[in-house]
């Protein structure tokens, strides 16, 4: 186990800065996700923490140890990537024990350091077996024993579970947190998943264009975006947001309710809803459309959970409120999270 942490690194590739001045720091045994949009840096930032790629500028610290200089093999750390990359001649038993070999460990240790990860991971049975005779949950198990034996203190994942199909992606998160519980190593996943990233992170790094826009737990975040990029970008659907009155205004579409089921009450911000199309997912209904006298021209959209019964059709307009607690406040010119404002309560 060990803190992970990173002071003003930069990375660019042909002038163009990957990575862009990002400082972080872990908790100890923390399940830390890194988590944006595709070419936000995520990778290369794993890169650099796993000594795959020389840094522009400024530091990796592992443990209280300046590793920058350090080759990968040096700095205690094991990587998961998207694709398992097992050998698939060899055996299972033999795929978890091939760093072990690459790293001079005595041979003399080798069997009791397998039976030891392939306990933790439930798969004794499966030893003798060969890649191509195991499902992907399976193989994803292997590669996590593999990056174990050499006992790290720290795990780099990066999307490990994208070649899963959903139902599968679901159990396998399910058991990675459980797996990370148990041993309590320092890990550090990269995806681009939203609902990976909630479900599995103590805490989440947001980053887009290089940077970190947020760090924070998935309430933190969800809950009080920082700007209006982590708005949009964690929850599905995203985060509302309308410009209004020289602000932008934000508010989940689970807070966004027909008046009729919430009641009327002083500490709310009530609007006329203008419904243009409704979807019924089962558990919840999406109900589409805008809030003319507001914002005319933004997309808003209501969740309504299937306990409410109330009915909402296409091309009526209802009265919805939203508690105005629940409403967020952006720059509009830098997209950055300021204080309420609580001259929007009359539209
Ligand atoms: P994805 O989710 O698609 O994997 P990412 O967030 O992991 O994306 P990176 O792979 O870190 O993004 O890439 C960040 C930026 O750096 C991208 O614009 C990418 O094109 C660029 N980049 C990454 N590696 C290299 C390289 N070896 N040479 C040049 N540019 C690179």
């Amino acid at each position: 186990m060990a803190i992970v942490e990173v002071r003003d690194l930069r990375k660019e590739f042909g002038g163009t800065a990957a990575v862009d001045g990002i400082n972080l720091v872990t908790e100890e045994g923390e399940y830390l996700v890194l988590l944006g949009p595709s070419g936000c840096g995520k990778t290369t930032l794993l890169r650099l923490l796993a000594g795959l790629e020389r840094p522009t500028g400024g530091d990796v610290v592992i443990g209280g140890e300046v590793v920058t200089d350090l080759p990968p093999r040096a700095r205690k750390i094991a990587m998961v990537f998207q694709s398992y990359a097992l050998y698939p001649h060899k055996t299972v038993r033999k795929n978890i024990v091939f760093p072990l070999a690459a790293a001079h460990v005595p041979k003399s240790e080798w069997a009791a350091k397998v039976e030891w990860a392939a306990g933790i991971l439930g798969i004794q049975r499966l030893l003798d077996r060969r890649p191509r005779e195991l499902s992907g949950g399976e193989r994803q198990r292997v590669a996590l024993a593999r990056a174990m034996v050499r006992e790290p203190q720290v795990f780099l994942f990066d999307e490990p579970l994208s070649n899963l199909d959903a139902k599968l992606r679901t159990s396998a998160r399910d058991e990675l947190k459980e797996f990370q519980r148990r041993v309590g190593i320092t890990t550090v996943y990269v995806t681009h998943d939203q609902v990976e990233a909630m479900g599995l992170g103590d805490r989440i790094a947001v980053l887009n264009a290089g940077q970190i826009q947020q760090i924070g737990t998935p309430e933190e975040i969800y809950s009080n975006p920082a700007t209006t990029f982590v708005a949009t970008f964690v929850g599905a659907p995203p985060m509302n947001i309308i410009r209004t009155d020289g602000k932008l205004v934000g508010f989940r579409p689970e807070n966004l309710l027909p008046l009729e089921a919430v009641g009327s009450r002083d500490d709310q911000l009530v609007c006329d809803f203008e419904i243009s199309r409704v979807e019924n997912l089962g558990s919840d209904r999406y109900v589409y459309g805008s809030i003319p006298a507001l914002d005319p021209e933004a997309k808003v959209i209501a969740k309504l959970p299937s306990t409410l019964t109330v009915v909402a059709r296409p091309d009526t307009r209802e009265k919805y409120a939203v508690e105005l607690d629940k409403l967020r406040y952006f720059d509009p010119d830098t997209g950055e999270r300021v204080a309420p404002d609580q001259r929007t309560r009359t539209p």
